[in-house]
């Protein structure tokens, strides 16, 4: 009998599994995961940023935590033999308002800066001032967060990985199937082999297969995976100092290793899985967009790209944590991150797993994301300027 399992062992299944082996649970404890490469996870193909400019004070305070967490990474998970190198590197992000968006920015500073972030309101004159070799005519307000930082997101998932193993956590390389349940607590689950294992709590943090892992006992979740293509090149002209840009018409761009990478996090996008990298997104619509905002971009090498799939809660982009509410007692979820799994990822483990051990959330108040706004239809309100 296992006494939890939890299905998905990518950056929030293998932190949670961590968590709850350092409180001794691991001799009770499967990670189902099919994958070890984690070839088609979100986690790889993340680009890694833990940013502070967020719409909600708990998404603020979750990467307030992770950023402490990834920057002392070796000591945060006790790894003593250390070979983990999260390529941790302080770029800052620089979130640029349209016309018209100077009270929203106002009142998010505001939010931000009281909850303790290092988080700077600049007009234009401040921005060009700030980043002379940029066009900011259409810009009337931005705000710059210094302190946000990026890593690298496989790197991440396997220091979490093995730290939960060497703490004799067992994964199986499987997949989870069927789930058997006696219309009030979920009693066992069937795996792809042939197993079934007896659970008292199980799990399911399978990003965006998890709204399948849902329908297997009848919840339903608005989470969909949706399409997101990140491109990169190298630069032929000096362009100097130059954080993570994330414009109002939906471009994000910033430099990465000896170049740069771009992609679009606006909302909305294609729903549904689709792996095939279509060049001409960046082509016809990114590269145009990245050379107004500076000559320097005119002449790029472009190199490739990839893409992968955000768990997208399509009712207010934020996750759903914690038990199925008014459905089976014994069956957590920890999905529909979208986009901000990477850098919640400590805080969310955290959270779990004080509410598997202690029945309720301690160190941060998740209570927010739970199942019940889904029952209600009441959509979280993230007024910020990246929901
Ligand atoms: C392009 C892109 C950029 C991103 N950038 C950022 C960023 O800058 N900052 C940030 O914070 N976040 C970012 N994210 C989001 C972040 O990557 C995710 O929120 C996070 O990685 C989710 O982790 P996860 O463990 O839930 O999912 P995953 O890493 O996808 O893990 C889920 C696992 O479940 C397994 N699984 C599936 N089906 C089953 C089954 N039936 N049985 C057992 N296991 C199963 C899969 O094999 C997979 O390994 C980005 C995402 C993308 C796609």
């Amino acid at each position: 009998m296992a006494k939890v399992v939890i299905i998905g062992g990518g950056i929030i299944g293998s932190s949670l599994a961590w968590q709850l082996a350092k409180a001794g649970l691991s001799n009770e404890l499967i990670v189902v995961e099919p994958d070890p490469s984690y070839e088609y996870a979100a986690t790889p193909r993340a680009v890694g940023g833990i940013r502070f400019v967020q719409g909600l004070l708990e998404n603020l305070e979750m990467s307030l935590y992770g950023r402490t967490v990834f920057e002392n990474f070796s000591e945060s998970l006790d790894i003593k033999d250390d070979t983990t190198d999260l390529n941790f590197r302080e770029c800052g992000y620089l979130f640029l308002g349209a016309a018209g968006s100077g009270s929203e920015f106002e009142k998010n500073h505001k939010m931000l800066t009281g909850a303790g972030a290092d988080i700077e309101l600049l007009d234009q004159a401040e921005l060009k001032n700030l980043l002379p070799n940029f066009d900011f005519n259409d810009v009337e307000i931005s705000l710059y967060s210094p302190r946000d930082a990026r890593i690298d997101p496989y790197s991440a998932l396997h220091g979490y990985r093995r730290s939960a193993l060497e703490l004799g956590v067992q994964y199986k390389k499987d997949k989870v199937t069927g789930i058997n349940h006696n219309k009030s607590k979920i009693e066992s689950v069937n795996l792809e082999s042939g197993e079934t294992i007896s659970v008292e709590l199980v799990v399911n943090a399978a990003n965006c297969w998890a709204p399948g892992i849902c329908e297997l006992v009848g919840m339903k979740i608005p989470v969909m995976p949706v399409r997101r293509q990140t491109f990169f090149f190298d630069m032929q002209q000096e362009i100097g100092f130059c954080p993570a840009i994330r414009d109002y018409n939906g471009l994000s761009f910033r430099p990465d290793s000896s170049g740069f990478i771009a992609g679009k996090t606006a909302a909305g996008g294609e729903t549904g899985f689709n792996w095939n990298l279509n060049h001409l997104e960046f082509e016809q619509e990114l590269w145009p967009l990245m050379a107004r905002r500076s000559k320097a971009f005119e002449a790029i090498k472009y190199k490739g790209g990839w893409v992968g799939h955000y768990d997208q809660n399509l009712m207010d982009g934020n996750p759903i944590l914690g038990h199925w509410s008014g459905g089976l007692s014994n069956f957590i979820v920890a999905a529909g991150f979208s986009g901000h799994g990477l850098q919640h990822a400590p805080a969310v483990s955290l959270g779990l797993s004080e509410l598997i051990l202690h029945g309720g959330f301690r160190t941060f108040d998740l209570s927010l994301f739970s199942y019940d706004r889904v029952i209600d239809n009441a959509p979280i309100s993230d007024s910020g300027p990246t929901p």
